[in-house]
């Protein structure tokens, strides 16, 4: 056994020892034994990486990735396991979503009763006066799916305003003080692009729909800077356990929304200058606002490989959950309902000019289209765009491009509009989506394959806070389609399932595309940044069923192991 044992030893150190030792190469970091997805056309399998500083510097078979490397190198053997480039979750909220992980949590409470109960609980450990935010509620994981009132909890939150979204972040249920410290009452008028939920006295039940949320948003006092940093920081943390080196923040979600973002972006200065900033971050903008970006002189894709000022972003309509996203034919389920054009598209010349001043200052544009009159409409402002402003590499963004008529599909290409989509939301909706908006129209919902098919490009994210910011989670849900029901083990609409390659391309390259920052990031070749991420499992060779199973071992960001699973 002894003899076995050192002659086991001393192959070892001929076969390894003698690189590591002797190598006079530049290499900071080696990955070596592993199977390197590179997204590189060129190049798309390698062994080793080699990484110096913050950059790759190659990628081969083990032996020369050594050669590269020196006595002071670090070296990860990988033992056989899969390396593919940081995923760029192209739509999150990332304040949000740091400061919902702080908050109640109610994405799976399963009755109203468990919900009351968490809120019940949560409130013990607030001050009085403190408001109760965040949630996730989602009222479709319950039987009977009716919507929550605030009876469901005044009577232990009477100190406490309460104002908790649904999972979708178009519909928020507030409780009795909420309502008495907004003045909200009976005799509150409706609001454009908005709905006051009211009973059948006309009493408001505590639910408001989009606009109608700015009602009782407006009281909220808005979050302090080192409320913001800490969230911040949350965030990136659960970014880096999930492989996640690179997002494209979208806004703040619910209480002043637009009015802070640019709080949230000083307070990702502020990280980038501590050097605490561990994730690359395109920040986007309110539309409404790009006159003051234009006449600061910010362009598309403005600032640095850590933070950008992204797009502008506006809304055309609202969400499907919520019975808000603008369809051609009324909800199967609610006939004569056909959702509402959000109040910035309510003016469509109002919209249009905008659009047009913000691409005309050079300012990239990126717009949540969900039903699919939104999404025609929208494809209809960028047709006449293009047409009055000339054809040139703007990069338009739909955002989500969630259900859409068969005949807009080739317009993504033609028009060369990215489809900024999110495929957990196929395997969420996809649980209640037929009774809303029947078989036909699910044909071309979600239709990831229909879309790859007519040529266009495809930035895959999640919508955190709205969803987990899981690529994986991400990439399972696009290569099965398999509902989180279980209802659908063969996929729904499985015509429009991708496969794994696809589905990670567009997580990785595809957003990178999005950001128009295909050249620095996105794939695993010489000088690109590195960012890598190391999983438990080879997701290319295993069943995607199991997908949802792999975990994230290693994420490397800007050259550096950032997190390792223990
Ligand atoms: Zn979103």
């Amino acid at each position: 056994m002894k003899g076995g044992f050192l002659l086991f030893a001393v192959v070892a150190m001929l076969v390894l020892a003698p690189e590591r030792v002797s190598g006079q190469g530049t290499a900071t970091l080696v990955l070596t034994n592993g199977r390197i997805w590179t997204e590189d056309i060129h190049q798309p399998e390698g062994q080793a990486v080699a990484i110096r500083g913050n950059r790759i510097l190659a990628v081969g078979d083990a032996a020369s990735m050594l050669k590269l490397a020196n006595p002071n190198t670090r070296v990860v053997d990988l033992q056989g396991r899969r390396v593919v480039p940081g995923f760029n979750d192209a739509h999150v909220h990332f304040y949000t979503g740091g400061d919902g992980l702080s908050s109640v949590q109610l994405r799976d409470a399963a009755s109203p009763q468990e919900m009351r109960r968490r809120i019940g609980e949560f409130v013990q450990h607030l001050p009085k006066g403190e408001w109760i935010l965040n949630g996730n509620w989602d009222h479709e994981k319950w039987t009977p799916a009716n919507l929550p009132t605030h009876q469901l909890i005044d009577d232990f939150t009477p100190d406490n305003p309460v104002f908790v979204n649904r999972s979708d972040g178009h519909m928020m249920l507030a409780n009795a003080l909420a309502m008495n410290l907004a003045g909200v009452n009976k005799e509150t008028k409706d609001v454009p692009g908005g709905v006051i939920v009211r009973d059948s006295a006309g009493e408001p039940t505590g639910i408001f729909k989009d606009a109608a949320k700015g009602l009782i948003e407006r009281v909220i006092p808005s979050p302090s800077e080192q409320h913001i940093l800490s969230a911040l920081l949350a965030a990136q943390k659960y970014a880096a356990e999930n492989g996640v080196t690179s997002v494209q923040d979208m806004g703040v979600l619910g209480p002043h929304g637009a009015d802070i973002m640019a709080d949230v972006i000083r307070c990702y200065q502020i990280l980038l200058k501590r050097g605490q900033l561990r994730v690359r971050v395109s920040a986007h903008l309110p539309l409404p606002e790009w006159k003051r970006f234009a006449s600061a002189g910010v362009m598309a894709d403005f600032g640095n490989e850590k933070l950008q000022i992204g797009a502008v972003k506006s809304f055309a309509d609202g969400s499907l959950g919520s019975t808000t996203a603008w369809f051609f034919d009324s909800y199967n389920d609610a006939p004569g309902t056909y959702g509402i054009p959000s109040d910035e598209l309510s003016d469509p010349e109002t919209m249009y000019g905008r659009l047009r001043g913000a691409d005309r200052a050079g300012i990239q544009i990126a717009v949540h289209a969900i039903g699919d009159r939104a999404n025609n409409t929208i494809l209809g402002l960028f047709e006449r765009l293009e047409r009055d402003e000339g054809s040139r590499d703007r990069r338009l963004r739909i955002e989500h491009a969630q259900h859409l008529l068969g005949s807009d599909i080739p317009r993504f290409s033609e028009l060369h509009v990215i489809a900024s989509m999110q495929p957990y939301h196929c395997i969420d909706d996809g649980r209640w989506a037929d009774k809303r908006i029947g078989a036909a129209r699910a044909r071309t919902t979600y239709a990831f394959r229909s879309l790859l098919d007519a040529g266009a490009v495809l930035a895959f994210g999640s919508d955190w806070w709205v969803a987990p910011m899981e690529p994986l989670l991400g990439i399972y849900a696009a290569a099965t389609r398999r509902t989180l029901d279980g209802r659908h083990p063969d996929g729904w609409v499985p015509e429009q399932k991708i496969s794994v390659a696809e589905a990670v391309h567009a997580y990785t390259l595809g957003s990178a595309y999005a950001s128009m920052e295909e050249n620095v990031k996105g794939s695993i070749e010489r000088n690109k940044l590195a960012d890598l991420v190391v999983l438990s499992k080879d997701i290319f060779h295993i069943d995607p069923v199991e997908i949802q199973n792999v975990k994230v071992d290693m994420t490397i960001f800007d050259g550096k192991i950032d997190f390792e699973r223990k």
